[in-house]
């Protein structure tokens, strides 16, 4: 009996149980991977994220040729695929990692379960992160967590059993056909050698002021793991990136600020699962509101000036803009600049969170679908259980780009600027801009300390006659931290609603 190990998120060879469990039965074993044209024509795909999964299967190709194994690339349903293949072969069980997608994949995981089973074909799932499926209670998520995390590393497979290749159907590895062109020049390059590199490199010498660096821009690039890609489609094992990480920062030669760093990491590792849990429980946030009662804050559709501006980098916030040249470039940027990204979408430029969030993804060649609805939402001020961010382009600027060298990299209108207007080139007169070049770069739409200060009472407001305990209590118990300084399960008392803590982010 042959069993097919359907590769999707989950692109190598180390701590692949799926993998591992197929090769030990000792029998005929067919790794598959399906190009989904469907799947390509959802609105958060994009050619990066293709291309990044293209490095991968032909690394993923060479690895498993090493155990004498060979990848099927076909192209279609994945029901199909494991139709034709079930003409040639006694295809006996299809094994594979869980995901936690969108709805199109969560559609289409069904289709092929239900076949399975009408095809008397046994169908077996691994967790490949901490999240559970069909969790009930929300305060035992970090046990099951810190299980997974604990489990053994499985090495790759020696050896695969594998199937003369003439005997199966003809592979089609074509790339699938996007509707927008998708330029990436510095994009990420995939691949597991690629992913342990890099994890090598951040243990060895780049996690050291990990915390400390990982706000700017200009320093982020280095002092982040830059993992995330590699979390993302698998080519390197969150558990081993966990493990790796505890094993360096425990080490009794590692210097105490190593110690902190990967603490701190590691504390990110365990939010990538906690976001992801918050979609695995919740599907409908790809496309709703997580705190139910907030979706009715903004309606009709989005200004489409301000929608373009944004996403082309002409908001006229030098820093703003900047972020999103650097990742339309390289499909990479840090987390403070995400969440100010999405922030001045939804607050300064009033936009609904979905435009914004979509062209965000496809800008992303490491879009995880759970963390990004989670954290476009949360930075959109829509989980109600979370303190307001709205950021200040200018502040941040100042602070996190001090001499304006992120901003003269990727904004080539302002790179004749001195330092002190580079952060407000709006504020330069007409012979300055004439003198120092700025007079091609755009003027912004609105004044972004107005239009905070407007949002945070049209939020306010809303919030104050829209929004319920009972509601908030609902997204608390769901979906809110068990950790940090919730320490304790949050409730909402009639005196005390968590949602209400207006800031103005720095
Ligand atoms: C609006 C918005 C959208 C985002 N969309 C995505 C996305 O599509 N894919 C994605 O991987 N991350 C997303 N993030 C989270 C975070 O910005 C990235 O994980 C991080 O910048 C990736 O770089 P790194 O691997 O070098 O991170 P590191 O700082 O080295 O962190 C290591 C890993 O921890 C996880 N992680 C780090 N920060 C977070 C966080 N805040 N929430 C959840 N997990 C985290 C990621 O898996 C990351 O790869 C988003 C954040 C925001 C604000």
């Amino acid at each position: 009996m042959t069993t097919v190990v359907w590769y999707k998120r989950d692109l190598r060879t180390r701590d692949h149980a799926p993998l591992v469990a197929a090769a030990t039965l000792g029998e005929p074993v067919i790794p598959l991977y399906v190009i989904e044209d469907e799947y390509w024509h959802q609105p958060d795909t994009s050619g990066r994220q293709w291309d990044f999964i293209q490095d991968s299967l032909n690394d993923l190709q060479q690895q498993l040729r090493k155990a004498g194994s060979q990848l099927l690339v076909m192209r279609g349903s994945v029901v199909s695929a494991l139709k034709q293949l079930r003409e040639c072969h006694a295809i006996g069980r299809v094994f594979c990692h869980q995901e936690t997608g969108g709805l199109w994949t969560f559609e289409r995981d069904k289709s092929v379960i239900d076949w399975c089973s009408e095809a008397g074909v046994e169908f077996r799932e691994w967790h490949q992160f901490g999240v559970v499926r069909r969790l009930k209670d929300r305060d035992v998520w970090d046990k099951a967590w810190s299980k997974l995390m604990r489990q053994p590393v499985l090495d790759a497979p020696a050896a695969i059993p594998a199937i003369d290749p003439s005997h199966l159907p003809r592979p089609d590895a074509t790339a699938p056909a996007f509707a927008r062109p998708d330029r990436c020049p510095d994009r990420q390059a995939g691949g597991s050698l690629r992913g342990e590199k890099l994890l090598a490199s951040f243990l060895d010498r780049r996690c050291v002021g990990y915390q400390y660096n990982i706000s700017s821009p200009l320093t982020a690039v280095r002092a982040c793991s830059r993992l995330s890609p590699h979390l993302a489609y698998g080519t390197v094992s969150l558990r081993e990136v966990y493990q790796s990480a505890k094993i360096a920062g425990e080490h009794r030669n590692s210097l105490p600020r190593k110690k902190k760093s990967l603490t701190s990491f590691r504390s990110r590792l365990h939010w990538h699962c906690h976001f992801i849990q918050k979609l695995e429980d919740e599907p409908e946030l790809e496309f709703r509101a997580m705190h139910r009662e907030l979706e009715g804050m903004k309606t009709g559709p989005n200004d489409s000036e301000r929608l373009q501006r944004w996403q082309e980098g002409l908001t006229g916030w030098p820093l703003v803009d900047a972020c999103m040249r650097a990742l339309q470039h390289t499909g990479w940027i840090n987390f403070r600049m995400r969440a100010m990204l999405m922030a001045v979408a939804s607050y300064q430029f009033w936009l609904h969170w979905r435009d914004p969030a979509l062209h965000l993804a496809r800008l992303f060649t490491d879009f995880e679908p759970g963390i990004h609805y989670s954290q476009t939402q949360m930075q959109s001020g829509l989980t109600g259980i979370n303190a307001l961010r709205i950021y200040n382009p200018v502040l941040q600027s100042q602070k996190l780009d001090p001499e304006g060298e992120f901003i003269r990299r990727w904004i080539p209108e302002l790179a004749g600027v001195p330092t002190e207007m580079i952060h407000t080139p709006w504020l330069m007169t007409p012979t300055q801009k004439a003198r120092f070049g700025g007079n091609t770069y755009t003027a912004p739409v609105c004044d972004h300390e107005q239009a905070a200060r407007a949002a945070r009472k049209a939020v306010g407001d809303f919030r104050k006659q829209y929004v319920s305990r009972e509601e908030t209590g609902r997204v608390l118990d769901r979906h809110g931290s068990r950790k940090g300084p919730h320490q304790t399960r949050p409730k909402a008392t009639s005196s005390q609603r968590p949602d209400n803590q207006l800031s103005l982010f720095d």
